[in-house]
């Protein structure tokens, strides 16, 4: 393993990797430090085609020791789709759509729990606890079954049902709340709180292998663009850890020497019902204040305020990117609009990344003939609810 140690963004202190950490002592996330100059010695990008289709392809930027303690279920290395009829609609021609809908519990939030749970195991830590909006819930919940581990999931009640299905299923000790992620996230370290220190807190980068885990994404959307830098890459940005994870895995590959210098410019999307990042970037603030009544169909960024603000923010500016926020009543019309014209049912989160694509370009920030890349964070199955049948005519029997 080339995991060296943790490290803290904002003062620089190191911890040990070697045992459970959480935040640092001045509140910030860790991340995780490799010896990458070693890495670049033992593996070339030329490897990566003849492993495994799934992330652990990139085992030695992931940070778990014995193979024997990974559990998988095939997450990662998900489909890179053109999207040729939408983009020529939009402007866009080199329009891609990189779907993770295909990934087990159909989110991204896979890749956090597979390669979080994994390292959890193997730091010796039998149960986790999380609030979540319900994908990362439902992941966790179903990658620590698989491990072995037992896990506490807290969600709002009104985050979709299947994800509380999922959790039950797979056996979770699952609590509803009637409020919201940050409500939920109270609940949570109360019970960790009276645990007596036999319960890890697994939430939101409140623990730094989530983080790996979701930077897969990255390696994965420069391995199949043949290790050319896109121009942009949109994600849908709730905690943000996979807008992290992605500029994380940017620097890491640029350090390792597969891309160039010229990084691709990052852009968050959020909903004009929760814009916590989207405000702050446009006041040029590197913080984020809490966002009051945060509501969108987009359930999976309805985060209020995010515990990685500062390094969201970084990302966008480091990268010159944007923040940009859209209304739920465009979001459910370009989730229609790309499911008729090229077949994939989007989820909210990812339609909103479309919607943010096609208002970037008409205002001229992503220019003609540029390469973007969108993130379809998750399955459109699981949200049957954006799209309307109730005029669907019955026939008679
Ligand atoms: C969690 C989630 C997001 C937001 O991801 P972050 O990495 O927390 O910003 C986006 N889309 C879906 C479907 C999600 O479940
Ligand atoms: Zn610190």
């Amino acid at each position: 393993m080339y995991l060296t140690h943790l490290e803290c963004p904002r003062c620089r202190r190191q911890h040990d990797a070697g045992r459970p950490q959480n935040l640092c002592g001045c509140g910030s996330p860790l991340l995780a430090r490799y010896d990458l100059a070693a890495v670049a010695k033992v593996v070339t990008p030329e490897r990566f085609p003849l492993r495994p289709a799934d992330l652990w392809r990139y085992r030695e930027l992931l940070p778990v020791a014995d193979p024997g303690t990974v559990a998988t279920l095939g997450e990662g290395w998900t489909p890179m789709l053109r999207a040729p009829a939408y983009g020529a609609e939009i402007g866009i021609s080199d329009l891609l759509v990189k779907d993770e809908g295909l990934t087990p519990t159909g989110s991204f939030k896979a890749r956090g729990a597979a390669v979080g749970v994994s390292r959890a195991r193997e730091l010796g830590i039998e149960r986790i606890a999380m609030p979540t909006n319900g994908n990362a819930g439902a992941a966790w919940a179903t990658y620590a079954a698989r491990a072995g581990l037992g896990a506490t999931v807290v969600m709002p009640l009104d985050a979709p049902t299947i994800c509380r299905r999922e959790c039950v299923a797979a056996g979770a000790d699952l609590r509803l709340v009637d409020g919201l992620i940050s409500d939920a996230g109270r609940h949570v370290q109360k019970l960790i709180a009276e645990s007596g220190g036999t319960i890890f807190d697994a939430g939101t980068l409140r623990e730094p292998y989530r983080l790996e885990g979701k930077k897969t994404m990255g390696y994965e959307i420069l391995e199949q663009l043949a290790w050319r830098v896109p121009d942009v890459i949109v994600y849908p940005t709730g905690g943000g850890v996979g807008l992290i994870g992605i500029h994380k895995a940017l620097q890491e590959m640029r350090e390792l020497g597969w891309i160039s210098d010229r990084l691709p410019r990052l852009v968050a999307v959020q909903s004009t019902g929760c814009a916590p990042i989207v405000r702050a970037f446009a006041a040029g603030e590197p913080r984020a204040e809490p966002w009051a009544d945060a509501r969108t169909v987009a359930y999976g960024i309805t985060v209020p305020a995010p515990l990685g603000d500062e390094l969201i923010l970084d990302a966008l500016r480091a990268t010159a990117g944007t923040a940009l926020a859209v209304d739920d009543a465009e979001i459910l019309a370009d989730l229609r609009a790309f499911a008729a014209r090229e077949g994939l049912l989007l989820c909210p989160e990812g339609a909103a990344c479309l919607t943010a694509a096609r208002h970037l370009r008409a205002g001229g920030w992503i220019r003609a003939g540029e390469r973007v890349v969108v993130l379809n964070t998750g399955a459109g199955v699981k949200y049957p609810e954006t799209v309307d049948v109730s005029a669907v005519p019955v026939l008679p029997a």
